[in-house]
């Protein structure tokens, strides 16, 4: 069996290149999954996901202007149903912390982004007591991805653009003569391949010396009393202390109850191989911060999920051609922060492939802090 293009993961981000490679006409495209679709393996379950443009750097202020322009809204017209959840972003921490930077890079571009006092942000957001906070950068391209609803559309659309599905063959190796990938009992071939393999990546490229660290995350849901906690009543937010980021988001249709987590990483790569269980530490440290930030009490958790982040040491995505060979491309690293540019790193992963190059402009003019380090 031999493909034009062959995907690597059916995550957000190798579903989003399959249909991006499909309508590029890069096809005949296959794609190649451990698991079945909806697995709660990886890094890209649950029902929701933060979308914002408030990011430190401008690279990431433009890819996100690009996303919400042009990519999430062509996905959303051929899964045929809404994706992105417009709503309020909120961003606060001390002052000497980072939130200086992430204002900067908004106000650089001009994003929609405004400045509130602490006492305006709590008239706008009662939910919030913003009690360390000089400013609050509220962000009016802020809202929720449907993810689960995402994930759903784009396992159809594999079905509709007939994306050859080999689901539930987990890839031993990838081999360069010829270009093939072997799983437990077949043999792909391909002229092309993107790998997107979350926090296994490490493992199909263990030569590559890429400096990825899977990181196991737990987030919590709570229930408080005495507040609208549905989306767009309550916020997406993200706390930007000195040392430590914690999030959250509304409640959502799917999603009972507000989501909130502290944003980690791991000292030591944790194995995606390994059973799993809910961590106590980070979900007492997301108590506490709500305990401290809510302006009513959070009341107790009412349920836990895990999931994996694989992080770069600067946060920053690889993007980018293998070293020795350029029919493969890697989409790894996504730190934390992949989902809401999923369409849009699709359309740069099936562009690598194909063209060498890609047509996002955000991308090519700052290329290289994408390339494998
Ligand atoms: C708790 C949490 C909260 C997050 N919040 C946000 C947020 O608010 N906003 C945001 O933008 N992002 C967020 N993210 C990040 C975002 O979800 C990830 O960046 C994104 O899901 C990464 O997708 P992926 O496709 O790269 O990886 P994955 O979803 O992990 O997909 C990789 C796939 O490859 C398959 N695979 C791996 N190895 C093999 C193999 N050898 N053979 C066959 N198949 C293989 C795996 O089974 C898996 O399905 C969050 C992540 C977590 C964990």
């Amino acid at each position: 069996m031999k493909y034009r293009s062959l995907v690597v993961g059916g995550g957000i981000n190798g579903l989003c290149t399959a249909w991006q490679l499909c309508r590029g006409g890069f096809g005949p495209v296959g794609l190649v999954e451990q698991f079945a679709p909806g697995h709660n393996r990886g890094s890209s379950h649950g029902t929701t996901r933060i979308t914002r443009s408030t990011y430190a750097d401008v690279t990431y202020v433009r890819l996100m202007q690009e996303a919400h322009g042009r990519a999430w809204p062509s996905l959303e017209a051929e899964v045929g149903q809404q994706l992105i959840h417009p709503g309020d972003g909120i961003f606060w921490g001390p002052p000497d912390g980072p939130i200086a930077t992430y204002k900067a890079a908004v106000e650089q571009v001009g994003a929609a982004v405004d400045l509130l006092s602490p006492s305006q942000a709590r008239r706008k957001f009662p939910a919030f007591r913003f009690p360390d906070a000089k400013e609050v950068l509220w962000d009016r391209s802020g809202g929720v991805v449907a993810a689960a609803q995402t994930m759903s559309g784009l396992w159809a659309l594999m079905q509709r653009w007939g994306v050859g599905l080999h689901l539930g063959q987990k890839i031993q190796e990838i081999q360069h003569d010829p270009l093939s990938v072997r799983t437990e009992s077949e043999v792909i071939e391909a002229e092309g391949i993107v790998v997107c393999a979350g926090p296994w990546a490490p493992k199909l490229f263990p030569g590559l010396g890429m400096s990825l660290s899977p990181a196991l995350q737990t987030v919590g849901y709570w229930q408080p009393t005495g507040i609208r906690l549905e989306h767009p009543h309550f916020p997406v937010w993200v706390h930007l202390g000195r040392e430590h980021v914690h999030y959250g988001l509304p409640a959502f249709p799917g999603q009972p109850g507000i989501k909130a987590a502290f944003h980690g990483t791991a000292e030591h790569p944790d194995d995606p191989d390994q059973p799993t269980t809910p961590q106590a530490l980070r979900l007492e440290l997301a108590q506490n911060f709500l305990e401290q930030q809510l302006s009513v009490s959070p009341g107790a958790r009412i349920s836990e999920e895990n999931c994996w982040y694989t992080n770069t040491p600067t946060e920053d995505f690889i993007l980018s051609p293998h070293p020795a060979d350029p029919r493969i491309v890697i989409g790894a690293g996504f730190s934390g922060h992949g989902f809401k540019l999923g369409p849009l790193t699709g359309r740069i992963l099936a562009e690598l492939l194909w063209r060498g190059e890609s047509s996002v402009a955000a991308f090519t003019q700052d290329r290289d802090r994408f390339r494998i380090r």
